[in-house]
């Protein structure tokens, strides 16, 4: 770092991305893309936005909006799109997070790093032993609460009632990250209606295959949505460009197409799991688009190099407690015979 850089950010250490090489084509289950590309509407939506790149894009992103009122039955002051799904929750920190922030101590890496970007006060809470979330430790906090859920990268998820109480006992804003609900979890927008204190926020990176045209959104009482517009405003008013945001349309227009994919991504989450088990893998039940995995047979720092030299890129943290693990995510069925059949030559390799 430069002499320059201003003393409060001497010590923040930035979110790593899944790494993404380009030395040779890997078969990518790291980062949890979409292995289908965006409809044949979604992209037509986005061509004809080129026309009109001289102009700025809407900063109240109408049309957007009101289709969105629609699909997810919402009133449309009760919606706000951002520039990927981090941004909103980037707005989220910086506006809820003055008493403290409170999430789980293994969970989307980015809490950390917004913690520590606004210099807030952090709790993070243990998992149980089985890696699920107890729902009484977030009871009664009053300070700012962030859950993924289903959670990264175990994905675990936790029943809406239990996400309901939460918010209930809580005097302070509860954030539901949904970065991952469309692959067989229930939403927690149904409950916006009724709480005050509530965003949820998911994204069009994973479910919708738009991770490059970065497109997220929170769901909240108009309230809370007029508190991230001031921070919206406040930091760049065009921060969706036209283009996406036409995307966006189209792919709301096409929903069926995604939610289809979305089956074939759990049909295909289902037959890994069984297969990884009959390879004597222990995998944690998944609701999201990757499963979490790990086998006494091999470690799980040599099993993500081994995959990576042949080819097949998985997703391998440090952290201590669950450094066994890799986190795989959902390819096509073909990908995954690929990532089958090389984890069994590298088991025999082992042997
Ligand atoms: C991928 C992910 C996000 C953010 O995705 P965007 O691409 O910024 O929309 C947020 N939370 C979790 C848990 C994720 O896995």
């Amino acid at each position: 770092m430069s002499k320059f850089l201003s003393k409060n950010y001497l010590g923040l250490k930035p979110y790593t991305p899944g790494e993404q090489p380009k030395d040779i084509r890997y078969i990518k289950l790291n980062t949890n893309e979409s292995p289908f590309p965006p409809s044949k509407k979604t992209i037509s939506f986005g061509k004809k936005a080129l026309k009109k790149l001289n102009l700025y894009s809407d900063p109240e992103m109408r049309y957007l909006r009101d289709k969105a009122q629609e699909v997810f039955n919402i009133d449309k002051d009760e919606i706000m799109f951002t520039n990927g799904s981090d941004e909103i929750l980037n707005f989220a920190f910086a506006c809820y997070g003055d008493k403290g922030v409170a999430y789980p101590q293994i969970s989307y890496g980015f809490y950390t790093v917004f913690a520590s970007l606004y210099n807030l006060d952090k709790t993070e809470i243990p998992l149980k032993e089985d890696f699920s979330i107890d729902y009484k430790d977030y009871l009664n906090l009053n300070k700012l609460i962030v859950i993924a859920n289903p959670n990264a990268p175990t994905g675990i998820i936790m029943p809406l009632w239990q996400i309901e109480e939460i918010v209930k006992n809580n005097d302070s804003v509860v954030v539901i990250d949904e970065a991952y609900i469309d692959f067989g979890g229930e939403s927690a927008i149904s409950l916006v209606k009724k709480y005050k204190n509530l965003i949820v926020t998911q994204t069009f990176s994973k479910s919708r295959s738009l991770a490059g045209a970065r497109l997220g959104f929170g769901v909240a009482d108009k309230e809370l949505i007029k508190d991230l517009n001031t921070m919206r405003y406040s930091t760049n008013p065009y921060n969706v460009n036209s283009t996406t945001l036409a995307m966006g349309f189209g792919a709301l227009e096409d929903n069926n197409y995604y939610l289809n994919n979305c089956k074939t991504i759990i049909a295909n989450r289902d037959y890994l799991t069984k297969k990884l088990q009959e390879l004597g893998f222990l995998v944690l039940p998944s609701k999201a688009n990757f499963v979490f995995a790990k086998t006494d047979k091999i470690g799980g720092e040599e099993l993500y190099l081994k995959l990576k030299s042949k080819g097949v890129l998985v997703r391998h943290f440090t952290t201590d407690s669950i450094k066994e693990y890799n986190r795989i995510t959902i390819g096509t069925k073909k990908q995954l015979d690929i990532l089958l059949n090389c984890i069994k030559q590298i088991l025999g390799e082992t042997l």
